[in-house]
Formats: C-alpha cells, sequence, structure tokens
C-alpha cells in the first residue's frame, strides 16, 4: 500500500496495481461514519452541505486523524477484496513511511493498516520504495537519488545499499501549490475558486521556472464583491510567478540534501543524476529547470504516481522470498 496524502495505491503480487483512489473521505459531522471514499469523495471537496465534511486525513503527510484512517483503509481493504475475490481474507502488507516519520508516526501507519484487516504489517521508507519502483540499483553500494514531489510533503532521499543515507522532507509540494494559485486568483482577481479548480489550473498552465510559449485558461468562481459568479483569463507566466517560492524551498531542499551527502557517493551522483517521482514531477518543465539549478541530471521516473506503490509491492514479494529460503 502506498498511503500517501493525495493517493492511495494499492499493489497485489499477481495483478498489479489494483486500487488508485484520492486519499479522500467523505464523512457524516454526527456519527462520524465514512460514507464516502476515494474519486466520489473528492468530487465533493466544496460541495457539501454542513451534514458531511470531507476530509484528507494525511493530509500534511502523517496520520493526522487516526480513526479516520483506519476507516478508509477498511475501505481499501474491501474493494480490494472485492476486486480479487474472497481469496485474500488476512493479508500481508507492506506499507512504505515518509522517511521523515517519527516512530510514533509509523507505529500508527502500522497500527492504521493492521486494524484494518491485515495479517502481518511491514513497514518501509518511502525513498527507498520509490527508488525500487523507479528501477534504481539500490541493494548495490552506488547512490541512487530521489525526489518524491507528493501532494503534502516532497521527500528527497539519497539511497545506497538498500537504506536511506541521508534525506530531508519539507512540507511543501502539490497541495502548497494548489494554495499559492487560490491565494493569487483571490489577490489579483476578487475571485474565489476552489482547491479542485486550482488543481486543475497548475496541471493545465502551470511551468517550473522555465521559458515557454505563453497560455492562458479561462476559470470560473465567485466574485467576492458581487458574490456572483465570475469568469477570468489566467496565464501561465502569472501561474509561474505564483509558484515561484514553493519552486524554490523544493529546490533548496534537494540542495540541502544533496550537500549533506558523503563525499564518496557524491561522484556517482554526478554520474547517475536524480529520480524525479510524485505527481509534482509532472508539473511541465520541472526536469528541464532542476537539471539546470542543480547541475546533475535529472530524469523522471517511468510512472511518477505510481513508482512507489510498485516498489513497495516488489519489496514484499522480496521478502517473501528471503523468509521462504530462511525456512
Ligand atoms: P502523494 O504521494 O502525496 O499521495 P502523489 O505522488 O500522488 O502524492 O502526487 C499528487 C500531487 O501531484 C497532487 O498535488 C497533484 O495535484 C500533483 N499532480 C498530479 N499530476 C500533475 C501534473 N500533471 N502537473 C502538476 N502536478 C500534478
Ligand atoms: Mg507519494
Amino acid at each position: 500500500i502506498d498511503l500517501g496524502t493525495a493517493n492511495i495505491l494499492v499493489y497485489t503480487k499477481n495483478k498489479g496495481i489494483i486500487l488508485n483512489e484520492p486519499s479522500v473521505v467523505a464523512v457524516d459531522t454526527k456519527t462520524r461514519q465514512v460514507i464516502a471514499f476515494g474519486e466520489e469523495a473528492k468530487s465533493m471537496i466544496g460541495k457539501t452541505p454542513g451534514s458531511i465534511t470531507v476530509i484528507r486525513p494525511l493530509k500534511d503527510g502523517v496520520i493526522a486523524d487516526f480513526d479516520v484512517t483506519t476507516d478508509m483503509l477498511r475501505m481499501v481493504m474491501k474493494k480490494v477484496g472485492k476486486k480479487i475475490g474472497s481469496s485474500i481474507r488476512k493479508p500481508n502488507v507492506m506499507v512504505c513511511t515518509p522517511s521523515g516519520a517519527t516512530s510514533v508516526e509509523r507505529r500508527a501507519i502500522h497500527d492504521a493498516v493492521k486494524n484494518s484487516g491485515a495479517k502481518e504489517v511491514h513497514l518501509i521508507e518511502e525513498p527507498v520504495a520509490a527508488a525500487i519502483g523507479a528501477d534504481l540499483p539500490v541493494s548495490e553500494p552506488i547512490a541512487s537519488v530521489i525526489v518524491d514531489i507528493g501532494g503534502g510533503t516532497t521527500e528527497v532521499g539519497i539511497i545506497s545499499f538498500g537504506g536511506v543515507v541521508s534525506s530531508n522532507t519539507v512540507k511543501i509540494a502539490g497541495d502548497r501549490m494548489d494554495e499559492d494559485i487560490i491565494h493569487f486568483v483571490r489577490k489579483q482577481f476578487n475571485v474565489l475558486i476552489g482547491e479542485r479548480t486550482a488543481e486543475k489550473i497548475k496541471m493545465e498552465v502551470g511551468y517550473a521556472l522555465v521559458p515557454h510559449t505563453l497560455e492562458s485558461m479561462e476559470v470560473r468562481g465567485r466574485d467576492v464583491m458581487t458574490g456572483l459568479p465570475k469568469t477570468i483569463t489566467i496565464s501561465s507566466v502569472e501561474v509561474q510567478e505564483t509558484l515561484r517560492e514553493s519552486l524554490l524551498s523544493i529546490l533548496e531542499a534537494i540542495r540541502v540534501t544533496l550537500e549533506s551527502c558523503p563525499p564518496e557517493l557524491s561522484g556517482d551522483i554526478v554520474d547517475q543524476g536524480v529520480v524525479l517521482t510524485g505527481g509534482g514531477a509532472l508539473l511541465k518543465g520541472m526536469q528541464e529547470w532542476l537539471s539546470n539549478e542543480i547541475s546533475v541530471p535529472v530524469h523522471i521516473a517511468p510512472q511518477p504516481l505510481e513508482s512507489v506503490a510498485i516498489g513497495t509491492g516488489r519489496s514484499l514479494v522480496m521478502m517473501d522470498k528471503i523468509q521462504k529460503v530462511a525456512r
């Protein structure tokens, strides 16, 4: 399971990725019961009556609401069970944890998965999983650098010999970019837009700090003055300027991690470069901008939104094999 702040993915040994949904739940405000999950719940963001709240239980990279996270995982297990048939009652689960997570936070992730119906729960550090998923030589004494730009956090990890040598996490990633856009539209046009609209703007006309051909997009929101719906046109240059500060914070996190790299491994980084993963890797111009800034090669993982789930799944298969041999 890749229990991401924006998306939750489940990978099984035989079928690969069989579930990929936003990590969003809709909860009945009175009973605290979860009434919808995933895409269905995400489509409710900003549109629900007072009796329903839409929650992203992992928003800042760690479990913010334990009970809701457990309920969400139960729904995930149920959905997965339906897809593969009743053949798995109590599955062995490998779940990834952010590299900056404290032992208490790790325990919470472990327990939430266990409570949702798993037999055994194993944890793997996310940068390691991402590196395995991106086909990097993790088990060799060669440094691999993973930059995972997700929803709530950007994680930078240097991996060698199957473990994290050095890592750094900042709470600036896709969600912050969406917030930046909301603030900009409010300030510049006096118009309020929601999270989903901001995300759409980012995906369609958002650029990292690279030269590009001007694009624009029509956006609807609510005029702060009149309270009425209003359509505005936002340009890619405006969006780019809006994202500047968050992008620079991400760059700084990468720089700091690279600087803390043991000198013996620095040489590998110059050769191998850095691999970008997570949804943020898909921001237009990201690869080009980062390779200009850090002057080492920058690659994008083959499937940025899926590599953590793929790597987590593969590591469970590897562990099964090791355990069988041991037995
Ligand atoms: P997490 O691991 O935290 O669940 P993901 O790796 O699934 O996060 O990435 C989700 C983030 O990536 C969201 O903020 C989403 O808006 C962003 N994202 C997805 N696709 C794109 C894109 N094409 N351009 C820019 N950002 C994107
Ligand atoms: Mg992730």
